[in-house]
């Protein structure tokens, strides 16, 4: 244990959020309580207090990065149980407008585990560490503080079960991990405190997936082939072997501004016919398929400024989506959940709790980044509301560009990659080197231009849905 800053914290919720933060915290308090709706331990699949892990989950490079330091050697415990890494721009087919980006080994790793299979290897990993301790099934009430409602005390907390009460869980520190639906907001309104402003993008996006067996190989070495939504194609999809392969396969296919894949298995199969891309569609269209297609709606990415809060409780934390709820087609999410790890890691090296400001004022840089990239993005398309400034709008048409070029030059592709994936700031993408090569693509004519690249004339893959 490192330098011990009191006796138990308790963290409410135990997703990809209260697993990460539980790994750090237990370097700092005698017992880490993760308190959570579901039975977690053991819960191989997906779970009802996560109804997105039924949909595609990518974990960007920096994430990977994090997650192996937390947990030297998970890459290679899921490995054992099926899950085939692979490079992120050398095993990915990613298309953008129909066009594949030029492959090439950019050196980080993509892990391709559907979410319960990720989230069910972290926290074994976590089960592992003798000081923290899993209650689960157990609803979430509310907050117990002094009376002067200045500091928490501990979490109300009530089992699932009829005819159980309600109890108070006493602890030195409460952490909210408790996902989009967080109600830390509405208690601090019920203790007299304002609640965080919310910056909402609306973006509609839905999220429709199935499974299936297939019965021919479109992948060869590949392991995934993801078409990107872009304004110019705003349907995209997640098409990934799971783990253990043999033919099986995950698509989630997307739509954002209310163009939603249909959960009805004709038009699912209609919506994957529509892509600027055939060789998901003409995979599916004769395979067997293993589930029902489920949808998720997702109609707003939101980030609630506790950095702006003037008073807040003590002894109170929040992070994770309860924070901040990005666009999941970036696939940010659980990156910067772990990068906020990191920085509560950083605020117990002081051998004291937390001040909530300073975190807040922490987390907000680590959501800042990944907020501008994927909300910045979203203005790209002329449907999604929301103040366009001219650097918006030349950042957009600048990526626009880049991606363009990255179909023949596979250095844009990485330096895209880089910077999608957290490893480098957004602002990478302008380095000199990258604007000329930029440019240089630029002047190409269009015929050169389309050689080769392209998947299919979209006129050949619009189906009516
Ligand atoms: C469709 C979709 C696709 C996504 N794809 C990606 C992706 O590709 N890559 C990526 O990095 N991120 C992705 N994300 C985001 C990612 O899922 C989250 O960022 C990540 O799960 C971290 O969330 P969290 O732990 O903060 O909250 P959640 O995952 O929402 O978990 C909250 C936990 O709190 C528990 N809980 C909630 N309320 C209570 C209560 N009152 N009492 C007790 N327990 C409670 C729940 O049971 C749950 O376990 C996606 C999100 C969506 C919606």
């Amino acid at each position: 244990m490192g330098n011990r800053v009191a006796d138990r914290v308790v963290l409410l919720g135990g997703s990809m959020c209260g697993l990460l933060a539980a790994r750090v915290l237990a370097d700092a308090f005698a017992e880490v309580v993760i308190v959570d709706r579901d039975d977690l331990t053991d819960v191989t699949g997906p779970r009802r207090g996560v109804p997105h892990g039924r949909h595609a989950h990518g974990l960007v490079a920096r994430g990977h990065q994090i997650l192996e330091g937390h947990f030297p050697g998970l890459t290679e415990q899921m490995r054992a149980a099926g899950v085939e890494p692979g490079d992120f721009n050398g095993d990915i087919r990613w298309y953008v407008n129909g066009r594949r980006l030029k492959p090439s080994r950019s050196g980080l790793v993509s892990v391709p585990a559907t979410r319960p299979v990720l989230e069910h290897h972290v926290r074994r990993r976590v089960q592992n560490i003798p000081n923290v301790v899993f209650m689960e099934g157990y609803d979430v009430a509310g907050l117990a503080t002094t009376p002067d409602g200045d500091t928490v005390t501990g979490a109300r907390i009530q089992r699932r079960t009829e005819g159980s009460r309600e109890e108070v869980l006493d602890a030195d520190l409460v952490i909210d991990a408790t996902g989009r639906g967080s109600r830390t907001p509405a208690w601090l309104a019920d203790l007299g405190y304002a609640r965080p402003e919310e910056e909402r993008v609306t973006i509609g996006l839905a999220y429709t997936t199935r499974h299936y067996r297939l019965r021919s190989d479109p992948f060869g070495d590949d392991l995934a082939i993801i078409p990107a939504p872009t304004p110019d194609h705003p349907r995209g999809a997640f098409f990934y072997k799971l783990p253990g392969y043999g033919g099986r396969i995950e698509l989630s296919l997307t739509g954002m501004l209310g163009d939603h894949p249909p959960a009805d298995p004709e038009g699912f199969e209609a919506f994957a016919r529509s892509l600027p891309v055939p060789e998901i569609y003409e995979a599916i269209r004769d395979a067997e398929p293993l589930d029902d297609p489920v949808s998720f709606r997702f109609p707003a990415s939101v980030w609630r400024h506790y950095e702006r809060l003037g008073r807040f409780p003590e002894r109170l934390l929040v992070m994770g989506d309860a924070v901040c709820s990005f666009n999941p087609l970036y696939a940010q999410g659980m990156t910067v959940t772990a990068l906020e790890s990191l920085t509560l890691r950083r605020h117990l090296a002081s051998g004291r709790l937390p001040r909530p400001a300073a975190f807040f004022r922490d987390v907000a840089a680590n959501v800042r980044g990944p907020w501008e990239f994927s909300a910045g993005a979203d203005l790209g398309y002329p449907g999604v509301e929301g103040r366009r400034t001219p650097r918006t709008r030349l950042a957009n048409a600048y990526v626009a560009r880049l991606q363009s070029a990255a179909v023949h030059d596979a250095r844009l592709g990485d330096a895209f990659i880089r910077a999608a994936g957290l490893i480098d700031p957004p602002q990478a993408l302008l380095r000199p080197a990258n604007v000329t090569r930029v440019l240089r693509h630029m002047w190409r004519r269009p015929a050169e231009d389309d050689a080769g690249t392209r998947a299919v004339r979209q006129s050949d893959a619009v189906a009516d849905v």
